[in-house]
C-alpha cells in the first residue's frame, strides 16, 4: 500500500499548502503511485481517466523544479483538444498561485497566434496546446524550445486518434535530448507502446487499481431499438442525477432525441459536430451553470470537456470499442466521487457486452426498470435548477463579475445573492445563472436597469 499523505512526498512547504488551502487532503490513487517517481525525474506511462488527479500529477513536479526567475519555456504538455489545454492551464495556475510571476500559457487554435507569439517572447514558463499550433508556432521559430526539461503528452490516445501523430513526432524531434517525458493515456494499444518506446527512456508504468475502476456503478437495461427513448425516460428517472450526459454514436440521434425531450419540456442541451464553436460555448456554459442538468452528445463533440462531477453518463447507444466505453464512463465517479454509469443495449449485444467487462474488469449490474410516473414525466426533470441570461456586453466593455452581480442585488435589482449562480464574462457578451423562480425577475430588473451605467440587451436563453 502506497501512502497516500501529501506530507509523504518531498514537495516544497509552499507547494504543500497550496495542496492543503484547495483542500486536497488525500493523493488520489495515480497520484500516490506517480508522484514519487516524476519528483525524482523518470519517465513514466501512466493509466489515467478525466477527474483521476491526473494534471495535479504531472504538474506538481513541473512546478517543483520551475525556475520562475528563468524567463525561458521549461515545461511543454501537449493536449488532444482546446477544452482540455484550458482545463490544464487553469489547474496549473490553481496548483502555481505561490510562484510569484509565473506565467502559464494556453497554446491553442481558435485563438490569434501572433497574441501567443508575443507573449511566448515575453517569457513564458509552462506552454500548455494542441499539436497543431505548437507545431506552427515551432516552425515559424516563435518558440524557445531549449530550455524545456518537461514534456507531458496528456490523453496521448486521444492525440492519436484525432490523426495528431505526425505533429507529435515533428514536435519531440526538435526537443533537447535530456528531458523527462511523461504520457498520461485513458488506454494502451499498440500504438501508445510504440510511441512510449519511441520518446521515453526507462518508463516507470502506472495503472489504475482496482478499487478506483469499481467507484463507477455499471448498469445495463436492454431495449428494443425503437423503444429507447423511452427506455432513456425511464432510466433518467430511476437514476436521478443533478448532471447527465447521455452519449450517442451519431449526431443524428442527438438531434432526434433531443427534439423528443425538447418536446416533452425536458431542458436538454446537446453537442455534436454541425455546431459553432459559439454555440458549443453557450451550451457547455448552461450544463455547468446549472440550467440544464443533462447534456446530449456525440464522442467526439464531448472529447476534452470540462465537465466536472458528472453524477450519470448514460450510454444510449453501445459504444462499438471497449475504449469509448471507458472514456465515456471516467467522466463520472471523478477523484473518489461515486459515479453511475447506464448503458442502453440490444438484447443481441451480449458478446458486445462480455468484452466491455472484459477490458474494464467490472461486471454490468442488471435490474428492471421501474414503470414509475406513467402518466407523464416526473416533475423534477422539467426542472432545472437554474436558468441563464445573456447580456449584450463583456470585457470589452469593461464588465466584470461584480458589475452584474451589483446590478441584480443593489437596490435597482433586488435579488439575494443566493439567487445568482455562475458568472462568465466574454469579449463581447456574458452570461449569468439565476435561480430559476427568480429567472424572470432578474431579466425585467435588468432590462429596465443599467449595468455600471450602461444600457445592453438581455435574454433569457
Ligand atoms: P483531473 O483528473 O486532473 O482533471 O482532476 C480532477 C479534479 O480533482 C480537479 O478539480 C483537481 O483540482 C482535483 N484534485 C486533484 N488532486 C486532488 C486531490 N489529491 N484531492 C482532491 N482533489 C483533487
Amino acid at each position: 500500500m502506497k501512502q497516500n499523505d501529501f506530507f509523504s512526498l518531498s514537495l516544497s512547504k509552499e507547494l504543500l499548502a497550496v495542496a492543503q488551502d484547495l483542500g486536497f487532503e488525500k493523493l488520489t490513487p495515480i497520484q500516490a503511485e506517480s508522484l514519487p517517481h516524476l519528483l525524482a525525474g523518470k519517465d513514466l506511462i501512466g493509466q489515467s481517466k478525466t477527474g483521476s488527479g491526473k494534471t495535479a500529477a504531472f504538474a506538481l513536479p513541473i512546478l517543483e523544479k520551475i525556475k520562475v526567475s528563468e524567463r525561458q519555456l521549461q515545461a511543454l504538455i501537449l493536449c488532444p483538444t482546446r477544452e482540455l489545454a484550458t482545463q490544464v492551464v487553469g489547474e496549473i495556475r490553481k496548483l502555481g498561485r505561490a510562484h510569484q510571476g509565473l506565467q502559464v500559457l494556453s497554446l491553442v487554435g481558435g485563438q490569434p497566434g501572433r497574441e501567443q507569439a508575443e507573449a511566448l517572447a515575453n517569457g513564458v514558463h509552462i506552454a500548455v496546446g494542441t499539436p497543431g499550433r505548437v507545431l506552427d508556432l515551432i516552425t515559424r521559430r516563435r518558440i524557445d524550445l531549449d530550455g524545456i526539461a518537461t514534456l507531458v503528452l496528456d490523453e496521448a490516445d486521444k492525440m492519436l486518434d484525432m490523426g495528431f501523430e505526425e505533429e507529435m513526432n515533428a514536435i519531440v524531434r526538435e526537443l533537447p535530448q535530456k528531458r523527462q517525458t511523461v504520457l498520461f493515456s485513458a488506454t494502451f494499444p499498440a500504438s501508445i507502446q510504440a510511441i512510449s518506446k519511441r520518446y521515453q527512456k526507462n518508463p516507470v508504468q502506472v495503472t489504475i487499481s482496482e478499487d478506483e475502476a469499481s467507484s463507477i456503478e455499471q448498469y445495463v437495461y436492454d431495449s428494443e431499438n425503437e423503444h429507447k427513448v423511452g427506455t432513456l425516460m425511464r432510466i433518467l428517472q430511476q437514476h436521478p442525477a443533478n448532471s447527465t450526459v447521455v452519449f450517442f454514436n451519431t449526431k443524428a440521434s442527438v438531434k432526434e432525441v433531443s427534439d423528443l425531450l425538447t418536446e416533452q419540456n425536458v431542458p436538454c442541451g446537446s453537442l455534436h459536430g454541425d455546431l459553432e464553436q459559439r454555440e458549443r460555448d453557450t451550451v457547455m456554459t448552461m450544463f455547468r451553470n446549472g440550467s440544464y442538468r443533462i447534456l446530449l452528445a456525440t464522442d467526439v463533440a464531448a472529447r476534452g470537456l470540462d465537465i466536472k462531477n458528472l453524477e450519470l453518463v448514460v450510454n444510449f447507444d453501445l459504444p462499438s470499442q471497449p475504449e469509448v466505453y471507458i472514456h465515456r464512463i471516467g467522466r463520472t465517479g471523478r477523484a473518489g466521487e461515486k459515479g453511475v454509469a447506464v448503458t442502453i443495449a440490444h438484447p443481441r449485444d451480449s458478446l458486445k457486452l462480455l468484452e466491455i467487462e472484459t477490458a474494464t474488469g467490472s461486471k454490468f449490474k442488471r435490474q428492471a426498470l421501474g414503470f414509475k410516473n406513467q402518466h407523464g414525466l416526473g416533475k423534477s426533470l422539467k426542472e432545472a435548477p437554474m436558468q441563464t441570461l445573456s447580456i449584450s456586453g463583456g470585457r470589452k466593455d469593461k464588465l466584470r463579475p461584480g458589475d452584474i452581480l451589483g446590478a441584480l442585488t443593489g437596490e435597482a435589482g433586488g435579488l439575494k445573492a443566493e439567487d445568482v449562480g455562475k458568472i462568465e464574462i466574454h469579449d463581447k457578451y456574458s452570461y449569468v445563472a439565476i435561480s430559476a423562480p427568480m429567472a424572470k425577475t432578474a431579466f425585467e430588473r435588468l432590462r429596465a436597469g443599467r449595468i455600471k451605467g450602461q444600457k445592453f440587451q438581455i435574454k433569457i436563453i
